[in-house]
């Protein structure tokens, strides 16, 4: 994950032999390039002050970036306090390097790329119905999709530098593979290798992670110099999921599975989850929650064949019409939604709290409430409560998430990157 607060200087201090000066060059180039993601534009001798490198290293520095293609001179800029000169200033460009992210999901397979400065350069979805084509399937549907992204990618002349899949469920990265995924039905499917065998050769490296990570992984990028770095992240779909991150951190426990939020035992009702557990708050708050109070049986927003993304504009579209029975759905929910987070945010102390998907889309009728939950339950008034936001990314935190943890290769390793974007030779 991006980190905010690079570890400066590391330059400094004895060097003893030459690869340890070849890591070296490598970090310092990575710290350049994260520092003016995170920061924006500035002057060679702003980099040189903020980072604690000399002004020549940073110039040495800033011309191999350039040269990889991975930054360029920007406007000319005059330094705070300074009557000087104007100095010509440098910028993130990076438009020949992209990260894919492809998200697997019960109803659509989508793929979205993002190039170095946060552009999208490749955006598709398709419908997909995992649940009748099964693991086997889907995959195949998975790897077409990806396949025309890369092809489509590099017929732009952007080079991927790797791909990152989104899944509904546990993950196991080392072995590529779900471990399990209520949602999808799937148990201990391998699905990196899947997309390896499938896409062949040209295929970038390919890793695998939860979608809500994921999201939460995007959503902090979203923050960069804003200063929060304790954010916690809830996003509400069929599952409900998210992230935290503690000190500019993502934090992911022992075997990576922190932050299962909707199956905490929140709801008093014994209602059998999808996880196989009962009464757990993604019965309460996910999707078919809202859909069950908001509407009888043979309703079409409950129609499961019917584009969710289509159910959801017809809420909404009741809710604004001031339907009684939606409103009153939707209270149940800002309810339930306002009285877990509060003791998310008791146990974890966030600055802020993005709400994703759903709970974003709607969240004009849901998140005031969740404020006032919040707010009226602060321990310390003169420190205030967490504030509450709404992603801006709609349903695309998953996918922004996986085409930026591919794009970390660049972060980490610059030099990796040839000039036109394609990988250098090994
Ligand atoms: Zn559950």
């Amino acid at each position: 994950m991006t980190e905010q607060t690079p570890s400066f200087g590391i330059a400094v201090g004895g060097i003893r032999d030459p690869a340890d000066r070849a890591s070296i060059r490598r970090a310092n180039l990575g710290m350049i390039l994260r520092h003016l993601q995170d920061r924006g534009p500035r002057s060679r001798t702003v980099l040189a002050k903020e980072t604690g490198l000399p002004k020549a290293t940073i110039s040495s520095l800033v011309a191999e970036l350039s040269g990889l293609g991975l930054v360029r001179e920007g406007d000319f800029e005059r330094d705070t306090g300074n009557i000087g000169r104007p100095r010509q200033s440098v910028e993130l460009y990076g438009h020949g390097v992209c990260g894919v992210g492809v998200e697997i999901n019960v109803d659509y397979v989508a793929a979205i790329a993002l190039d170095l400065c946060g552009n999208i350069v490749f955006n598709r979805r398709t419908a997909v119905d995992a649940l009748g084509l099964g693991p086997v399937g889907t995959l195949a549907a998975a790897v077409a999709l990806t396949d025309e992204a890369l092809k489509d990618l590099r017929g732009q002349g952007i080079e991927p530098v790797g791909v990152t899949v989104a899944v509904p469920g546990g993950t196991d990265a080392g072995r590529g593979s779900i471990t399990m995924s209520a949602n999808l039905g799937w148990h201990d499917i391998a699905v990196t290798s899947a997309l390896r065998e499938g896409l062949g050769d040209q295929a970038p490296p390919i890793g695998i992670r939860n979608d809500a990570q994921l999201g939460t992984i995007a959503e902090y990028v979203a923050l960069a110099g804003t200063g929060v770095r304790d954010m916690l992240y809830i996003t509400g779909d069929i599952g409900v999921g998210g992230g935290i991150v503690s000190n500019g951190q993502e934090m992911l426990g022992f075997r990576g599975a922190a932050c299962e939020i909707g199956h905490m035992p929140f709801n008093p009702e014994p209602v059998l989850c999808g996880c196989g557990r009962r009464g757990c708050w993604e019965t309460l708050i996910g999707l078919g929650g809202l859909l069950a109070h908001a509407a009888d049986p043979d309703d079409a927003v409950r129609d499961p064949w019917t584009d969710r993304e289509q159910r959801l504009s017809e809420i909404r579209r009741r809710a604004e019409a001031g339907d009684e029975r939606t409103l009153a759905a939707l209270r149940e929910i800002a309810a339930s939604l306002g009285y877990g987070t509060a003791m998310l945010v008791d146990v974890l102390d966030p600055k802020l709290v993005v709400f994703g998907g759903y709970f974003a889309y709607l969240g004009d009728f849901l998140l005031e409430d969740v404020q006032r939950t919040l707010d009226s339950r602060v321990l310390e008034s003169a420190v205030g409560s967490a504030s509450v936001a709404r992603s801006k990314h709609r349903f695309t935190s998953a996918l922004r998430g996986g085409a930026q943890l591919a794009l970390e290769a660049v972060y980490q390793d610059p030099s990796s990157v040839t000039r036109r974007g394609a990988p250098a030779p090994a």
